[in-house]
């Protein structure tokens, strides 16, 4: 017995060396050991985990973006409050829909709730989806001299007869608050200045917290839209990683996720990153938000299958309530930082 004794303490030991080792770099996650023991006296080494309400596993940490949002919006109240007091500045935010889009209907109106909830002003302007191009362009005219303007977002996707760059373009680069004008995505790729576009922002707050320093890691992005995946890979390389951009033209897709540290995949494809392409260790955003029958039922999941990834990564976000909530409140984040560029307040 006392050789059984000594062997596990040393192999727990040995262990421990490991998680702690990797807890400095993951954060101070709680690990437990299970060791079962048997009515011969048998001492087995079971599992690494934590106990969750189904049992033990190994269970990466779940980043919520729900409360990492909720933190930067308390933020950003005080911050509003301040300005308000300060300098009689009340930052201001135009949200335009073209369309009755259900999806989109549903983005705008928690976009304007919530920027009213940090104290700044909502401007709604909802058009018909037969609005022509000139009278959009217009308002958008019209909002680029509005002085209570400090932000103005049109809704993508727009009707077909629009033309999406010429709008995004149309909106001054100053007023930009979606970072997709075209100097504000030259000034990311150069001199790391402008406004950075909200999911890719919310992805990188959220790894640099589970993370801390990001220099020298190895990241996947799975995606290379304008929206995400180049300006997530920009953000990275600008955080010392060496950074990977995948596609649908990738080759050997699984190999290359394996090899990361950080795996971003914004691909638009229901649970297709399965636990078996993720590194042991590895953190996990999932940027995905696609709709499934299940059950008679839809639900919303990510481009990764959440379970059987959650048992392989240190650290993962959930779909709902991880990217998409702090995507919001980096919109908000980004109309805080025009208002106070425009009127010079640093
Ligand atoms: P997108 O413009 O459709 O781009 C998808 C990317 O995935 C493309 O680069 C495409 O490659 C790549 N791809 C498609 N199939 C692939 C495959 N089988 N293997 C490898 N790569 C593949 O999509 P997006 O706008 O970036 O959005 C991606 C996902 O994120 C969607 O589910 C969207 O709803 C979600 N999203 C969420 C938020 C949020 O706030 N949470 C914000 C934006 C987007 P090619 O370039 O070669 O075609």
């Amino acid at each position: 017995m006392n050789g059984i004794a000594a062997k596990l303490t040393d192999t727990i030991g040995q262990i421990d060396d490991v998680v702690s080792e990797k807890s400095s770099t993951i954060g101070p996650e709680p690990t437990l050991f299970v060791i079962l023991v048997t009515s011969t006296l048998n001492l087995t080494l079971l599992a690494r985990g934590k106990f969750t309400p189904t049992g033990m596993f190994f269970m990466a940490t779940v980043i919520d973006g729900k409360a990492s949002a909720a933190e930067l919006r308390k933020t950003l109240a005080v911050d509003v409050a301040a300005l308000k007091r300060d300098h009689g500045l009340v930052p201001g935010l135009a949200v335009v829909l073209v369309g009755e889009d259900p999806a989109s209907q549903v983005y705008v109106r928690n976009k304007g709730k919530q920027t009213v909830e940090v104290g700044m002003e909502s401007f709604e302007h909802r058009l018909p989806a037969d609005t022509e191009e000139t009278v959009l362009l217009e308002l958008i005219d019209t909002l680029n001299t509005d002085d209570s303007v400090h932000g103005i977002l049109v809704q993508l996707p727009l009707p077909k007869h629009i033309d999406e760059f010429k709008v995004i373009n149309a909106v001054s680069h100053d007023k930009d608050v979606d970072g997709f004008h075209l100097v504000n995505v030259g000034r990311l790729n150069t001199d790391g200045g402008g406004v950075v576009p909200c999911t890719p922002l919310g992805c990188l707050m959220m790894l640099k917290s589970t993370l801390g320093d990001l220099s020298g890691l190895h990241a996947v992005i799975v995606g290379r839209s304008n929206i995400v995946g180049k300006p997530m890979a920009a953000l990275l390389t600008q955080a010392n990683c060496t950074v990977t951009i995948a596609h649908s033209r990738t080759r050997d897709l699984e190999t290359l996720c394996k090899s990361a540290d950080i795996l971003v995949a914004a691909v638009g494809r229901p649970q297709m990153v399965s636990g078996s392409w993720i590194k042991p260790g590895a953190t996990v955003i999932d940027v995905g938000i696609n709709r499934i029958e299940q059950d008679g039922k839809t639900r919303l999941v990510g481009d990764v299958d959440y379970d059987s990834a959650a048992e392989v990564a240190a650290a993962i976000t959930p779909v709902p309530g991880g990217v998409g909530p702090m995507t919001i409140a980096c919109l908000l984040h980004n109309t805080v930082q025009q208002a106070k560029r425009q009127k010079g307040i640093s």
